[in-house]
């Protein structure tokens, strides 16, 4: 006998998976890896910027009793190139040489660009032939001073940020680290690519799809593997690794069939979150706790797959690392008609533009639940609500924009 579920919306789904996730402890990290995670700490500059007084031109530094009455003819003590210092005082009457970036010598308060400067008749001299109001020196902490807030706690490091922290000589940071993942591609007619296939086989290409998606979406994945459908052997191995990673994500074997083996594992094995969603595709995704850790058992489905990582395991990976949503909600307007009728609510793999102030979406190739041919361009989920009629061509919908295209 088929038995029957309690189904729930998608958005209780999310809801009920992100409520069993907590923060992962913040932990140091090299600066150079850090990049995408976010800060534990706020970082306060630990000195001024810039911390010595720097040249913002090519040209000649001269004292303040010197800057009247151009053109003047000035002595030549020295040469100061970047990462050089002139370690004496300047005298009036006397100017240094000096490059862009350089530190100013103690005494100099202006710096003449080298375009309004000749040469003397003598070559230790340099005639300077005009001033301009501008000192053209950057003075000590134009930019920060000692103990002003560079980056705040919660702040998610990026290019930039890595960049800021390293003109500080910031090596390591404290940030929410990446949530471990495992993920299991259950099913027995799963062949590896590069082995060769038997017939009534497939090769597996969910699990490039998670291994992907959950590093673009910041997670570690610690284990990949596919397992046979075996219920012992897949008790076995959910054991030894539950306790060692954050979140399990399995596909396949969620259904009601004979060898549906998640589906049993989420009864008899686990706390069982829910298994089944109102929505297509992906209708028996299953979440549960296996000993304590969350498992997310997607549909084997591809479309199905590709379409329950992005609504239910990407929220839980973002909460675990205390990140910001990367996957937008806005609202869309359909730019052609898919009018099917659904009994569930329904997500479309869709193609997205913005024209006219708005986002237009398209459902992009078949929306079978078991055709992969419009994931390499599938930029957006589009929900058409259940009803008899779909959504016409013009009309308002709920899109959620992806950002994994790397
Ligand atoms: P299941 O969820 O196990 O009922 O699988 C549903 C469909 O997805 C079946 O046609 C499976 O052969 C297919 N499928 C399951 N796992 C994978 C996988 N890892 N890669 C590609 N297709 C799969
Ligand atoms: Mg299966």
């Amino acid at each position: 006998m088929i038995e029957r579920r309690a189904t729930i919306p998608f958005s209780e789904a999310r809801q009920l998976i992100t409520e069993h996730v907590e923060r992962l402890q913040p932990v140091s990290a090299a600066l150079f890896l850090a990049r995408g995670m976010v800060l534990a700490e706020s970082i306060y500059a630990p000195f001024p910027s810039p911390y010595f007084r720097r040249s913002g031109y090519d040209g000649f530094a001269i004292c303040a009793e010197d800057d009247h009455d151009f053109p003047i003819t000035l002595q030549v003590v020295a040469e100061v190139p970047c990462g050089a210092t002139y370690n004496k005082r300047l005298n009036p009457g006397e100017t240094v040489r000096i490059m862009t970036g350089a530190k100013v010598p103690e005494g100099a308060s202006k710096i003449i660009m080298l375009e309004q400067s000749q040469v003397a008749e003598r070559s230790e001299e340099i005639r300077l032939i005009n001033s301009q109001p501008h000192s053209n020196i950057t003075e000590i902490g134009t930019e920060f001073q000692t103990g002003d807030l560079l980056l705040e706690k919660g702040h998610q490091l990026n290019a930039g940020s890595l960049s800021l922290l390293a003109s500080f000589g910031v090596t390591e940071v404290k940030v929410w680290p990446k949530p471990k993942v495992a993920i299991l591609s259950t099913g027995s007619e799963l062949v590896a690519a590069g082995d060769t296939l038997p017939d009534g086989k497939i090769y597996n290409s969910n699990e490039p799809l998670l291994v992907s998606l959950a590093e673009d979406y910041g997670a570690e994945v610690v284990y990949h593997e596919a397992l046979s459908d075996d219920y012992e052997a897949t008790r076995t191995r959910l054991e030894e690794i539950a306790g060692e990673v954050d979140l399990i994500l399995t596909t396949g074997g969620v259904s009601v069939g004979d060898f549906d083996f998640m589906a049993e594992i989420a009864k008899r094995e686990a706390k069982l979150l829910f298994n089944k969603i109102q929505m297509r595709p992906g209708s028996p995704t299953t979440a549960m706790l296996f000993e304590g850790t969350l498992l997310l058992a997607l549909s084997g489905n591809p479309g199905a797959c590709f379409t329950g990582f992005h609504l239910f395991a990407e929220p839980a990976l973002r909460k675990f690392s205390g990140k910001p949503s990367s996957i937008l909600e806005v609202k869309g307007i359909m730019a052609q008609d898919y009018l099917k009728n659904n009994g569930y609510d329904r997500f479309l793999r869709g193609k997205v533009y913005f024209s006219d102030g708005e986002y237009q979406v398209e459902p992009v190739g078949s929306d079978m639940s078991s055709s992969l041919g419009n994931l390499p361009f599938a930029d957006c989920l589009i929900m058409i609500p259940r009803g008899k009629v779909g959504k016409a061509k013009g009309e308002e919908v709920r899109v959620w924009l992806l950002s994994s295209k790397s």
